[in-house]
């Protein structure tokens, strides 16, 4: 099944049944306080949260969505990428869990003639919050599952809440399981690689109150009108239905890993490195294509300096498969021909985009070259001296003039047959970090004595700010 069936499997079932189907909104947030947008529920916080009354009683979308905070993970699990697509279907005190637990289990059980996915009922487990006895009421009642195949998990898994006083909930999971060739038995509790997670429901149904900690907190009481919250992976959807291993090697992505094998002249499934770059490089070219269709250029702060990083990194990683020469000219309009069907401003929009892209690669290529002297030098320098270890400083200053990644300096260095002094690294990053810091600080206090002249503003920046995947998902790669 391919993705864009999936896709449109989902919004004619969410449909029918009544939802009104609001197209994606920008990777680029309305709110100031979110770099990118990270979840489909993100341009519905204000329903959510009450600050706006819902248009509609229900919804779904399909939302592109980037994390910046799965990048390390990327091309080493099979279900992480930077950019991803969440379907979602909400609810705004219209209905509650018993129907949301039903519309997940029809679509994911109903037969693919009857439209749905066709997943058969025995190769999928759900979670839910240990205290939320409704849900497994719930999920007995609509799917018959066996009492050990719905797992009752603790806060920091099951659990939602802003972080701030609002709305608040449990949530609940359905993982598919891949089977024993993937790992051992045990559930989503206990391995994540066999049982992939591909639909997350929450439930906004109680009032939080003032927190200790993230997951200490006390409930006021029930919410009058209770909220539905839910996201299924469109990529892992799309691995499991085409029965391939991960989300790289969908239908949206796969082409552009090709192009990278086929550039580097290695095989892929030859060699676990070489996999993962593949991977990587498929990811971040698609990622960065979808960005700059939504307006974001590459540059040194915000938005723009996470462009750059992802571009950096998949120059970084074409080269450790062995190609020095420019390969971006192959590989955007590889991933501009599988995301066109269901994105046509990549390929209307597709003369600036290239431009933007091609002119990176060059420039970080002539970067390598001159920030690969300084190393040369530094190298003889160390030789000479007697020692195997590159300084701290010399890193540092690759890092903060050339843009070169420490895992870059660290790789070439051990070519030369050199350590680096990571530690030193480490602690002029992290001075470098807390100047930064300090600016933000400033920065912030004069944004602050601004906002006293917007009292809406204001209002709405407590209400969001509070987000803890915003927060941690604003940290830069
Ligand atoms: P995981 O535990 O696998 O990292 P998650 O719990 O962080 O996933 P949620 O925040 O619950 O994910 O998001 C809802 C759904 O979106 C997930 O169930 C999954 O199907 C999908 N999803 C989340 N992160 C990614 C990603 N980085 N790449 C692809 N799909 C994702
Ligand atoms: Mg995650
Ligand atoms: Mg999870
Ligand atoms: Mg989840």
């Amino acid at each position: 099944m391919q993705t864009a069936e999936i896709r449109r499997r989902w919004l004619d079932f969410f449909a029918d049944r009544g939802h009104t189907v609001v197209p994606s909104a920008s990777l680029v947030s309305d709110d100031p306080t979110l770099l990118f947008t990270v979840a489909g529920m993100v341009p519905f916080i204000p329903y959510l949260t009450g600050l706006v009354p819902a248009p509609y009683p229900r919804a779904t979308s399909v939302q592109k969505c980037i994390r910046t905070l799965d990048i390390e993970e990327v091309g080493k699990t099979p279900r992480h990428g930077t950019f991803f697509q969440m379907n979602g279907n909400f609810s705004f005190g219209d209905y509650f869990k018993d129907q949301a637990i039903e519309y997940a289990w029809e679509l994911l059980t109903n037969s693919e003639q009857d439209g749905g996915y066709g997943f058969s009922p025995d190769d999928l487990w759900v979670t839910i919050y240990e205290e939320d006895d409704d849900a497994f009421r719930f999920w007995k009642k609509t799917a018959g599952l066996p009492d050990e195949r719905i797992q009752r998990l603790g806060m920091d898994t099951n659990y939602w809440s802003t972080g701030l006083p609002g709305p608040a909930g449990p949530c609940s999971e359905i993982f598919f399981d891949r089977g024993p060739a993937y790992g051992a038995d045990g559930g989503p509790a206990t391995d994540d690689d066999r049982y992939v997670e591909i639909w997350n429901l929450v439930f906004m149904q109680y009032l939080r109150g003032e927190g200790r900690s993230k997951n200490d907190f006390e409930i006021l009481g029930e919410l009058p009108r209770k909220n539905i919250d839910t996201g299924m992976g469109l990529e892992r959807v799309a691995f499991l239905k085409q029965g391939v291993e991960n989300m790289y090697e969908i239908d949206q992505v796969r082409p552009v890993l090709d192009r990278a094998a086929e550039l580097s002249g290695r095989r892929y499934g030859a060699d676990h490195d070489d996999d993962v770059r593949m991977r990587v490089v498929a990811d971040h070219v698609r990622s960065s294509l979808m960005l700059m269709a939504d307006g974001v250029t590459p540059s040194n702060e915000g938005r723009g300096y996470i462009l750059r990083r992802l571009l950096r990194r998949s120059v970084r990683a074409m080269r450790l498969l062995g190609v020095d020469a420019a390969t971006f000219p192959e590989l955007f309009p590889a991933s501009r021909d599988a995301m066109k069907a269901a994105y046509p401003e990549v390929e209307a929009d597709y003369a600036r985009i290239g431009r933007l892209a091609y002119g990176e690669e060059e420039t970080f290529l002539k970067t390598l070259e001159s920030g690969t002297s300084i190393l040369d030098v530094a190298v003889e320098k160390v030789r000479k001296s007697g020692s195997r270890q590159l300084e701290g400083d010399v890193a540092f200053q690759l890092h903060d003039t050339f843009g070169f990644p420490i895992d870059l300096t660290v790789e070439m260095a051990e070519e030369a047959g050199l350590s680096v002094d990571r530690s030193a690294f480490d602690t002029l990053m992290a001075e470098q970090r807390n100047r930064a810091k300090a600016d933000a600080r400033a920065k912030k206090t004069l944004l602050a004595d601004l906002s006293v002249y917007s009292d809406f503003r204001a209002k709405g920046e407590t209400v969001f700010t509070g987000y803890e995947f915003l927060e941690t998902d604003s940290t830069v790669l």
